[in-house]
């Protein structure tokens, strides 16, 4: 749906007759169930079918299906004799881990808020300012807008409201690009977010449209570092604004709106630059599963990177 509200097409299904191609985002395959469903042209659900497999259960197919090794790409459907074929396309998966460095691999940490949109490990901030100045002036004009009450009014109230998301939209794509560009200067394997969910109910100041913002930065993020075979991932925000990054001592009186001064070592900093340290300070000490697999240890700071210990 994002893609198409970009005016870029969303992924359909198309005809390359007498045979119709199909990619991972129009086709998804089940492998346990042995079922695929699959997008149609027009209005119509998903499609689901069941996968008829040659019986044989050493058949080349259950090999390529079972293996990890393995995933299903561009797929063509054909017609034939009254029966549909599907043949699977098949490429090597990308290696989880990143190559040699399997052990010292380094994250951004991506701290997101009301003020600044997000502020990254290594000290970089994107400002939420323009976002919310659109806002504001979209509630001005929605309140006289309202007051009106007539089909013109609301004619023009929908058009400026979609003059908004756009604008918005415009500028989380730059924050996106931003972010990503840091991880490829800091050669980063991974970009850790906040939980959004865990957000949600960690910050009272961040309304509906704050959420929206976070949730559409995010998969923007998620779409341009996939590109660049970087992965992203969530930890808990749970004590992220309270945490010293540089000693660890948590304490509610360490933080004081935008300004951080940790009460045990005096380390002052802006407060949504700390929380972006302890986001990939906290997902490398808890994540401890999934970061080993994922070969990343330390995460990247303005200058050098830091392993927590
Ligand atoms: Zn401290």
């Amino acid at each position: 749906m994002e893609r198409r509200r970009n005016g870029k097409e969303a992924s359909k299904p198309r005809f390359t007759s007498p045979s119709i191609t199909y990619d991972t985002r129009s086709m998804t395959v089940f492998s346990e169930r042995e079922t695929v469903s699959l997008t149609t042209l027009g209005d119509h659900p998903r499609v689901q079918a069941n996968l008829c497999l040659p019986d044989a259960d050493e058949g080349y197919q259950y090999e390529f299906l079972n293996s990890e090794e393995w995933v299903y790409t561009e797929s063509t459907l054909h017609y034939r004799g009254g029966d549909w074929y599907l043949h699977l396309g098949f490429r090597k998966a990308k290696p989880v881990d990143t190559g040699s460095t399997t052990t010292n691999g380094t994250v951004l940490g991506v701290d997101l808020g009301v003020n600044q949109i997000a502020v990254t490990s290594t000290a970089r901030f994107f400002s939420a300012g323009e976002l919310n100045h659109t806002r504001r002036e979209f509630e001005k004009t929605r309140s006289g807008l309202q007051r009106t009450g007539t089909q013109s009014a609301h004619r023009t109230l929908e058009e400026r409201r979609g003059c908004e998301r756009r604008h918005a939209r415009h500028v989380l794509h730059t924050v996106a690009n931003g972010i990503v560009e840091e991880a490829l200067k800091y050669d980063c394997a991974g970009i850790i977010f906040e939980d959004l969910e865990a957000i949600r109910t960690q910050l009272p100041e961040a309304d509906w449209h704050s959420q929206w913002a976070f949730r559409t930065l995010k998969n923007y993020v998620e779409y341009k570092a996939d590109i660049e075979d970087i992965f992203v991932e969530t930890t808990s925000p749970r004590n992220t604004s309270r945490r010293c990054a540089d000693c660890g001592f948590t304490d509610e009186s360490n933080r004081t709106t935008n300004d951080f001064e940790c009460q045990a070592c005096g380390n002052r900093n802006h407060a949504d630059y700390n929380a972006a340290k302890n986001v990939a300070e906290l997902y490398l000490r808890r994540g401890q599963q999934s970061s080993r697999r994922r070969g990343v240890s330390q995460y990247a700071l303005k200058s050098g990177s830091r392993t927590p210990s």
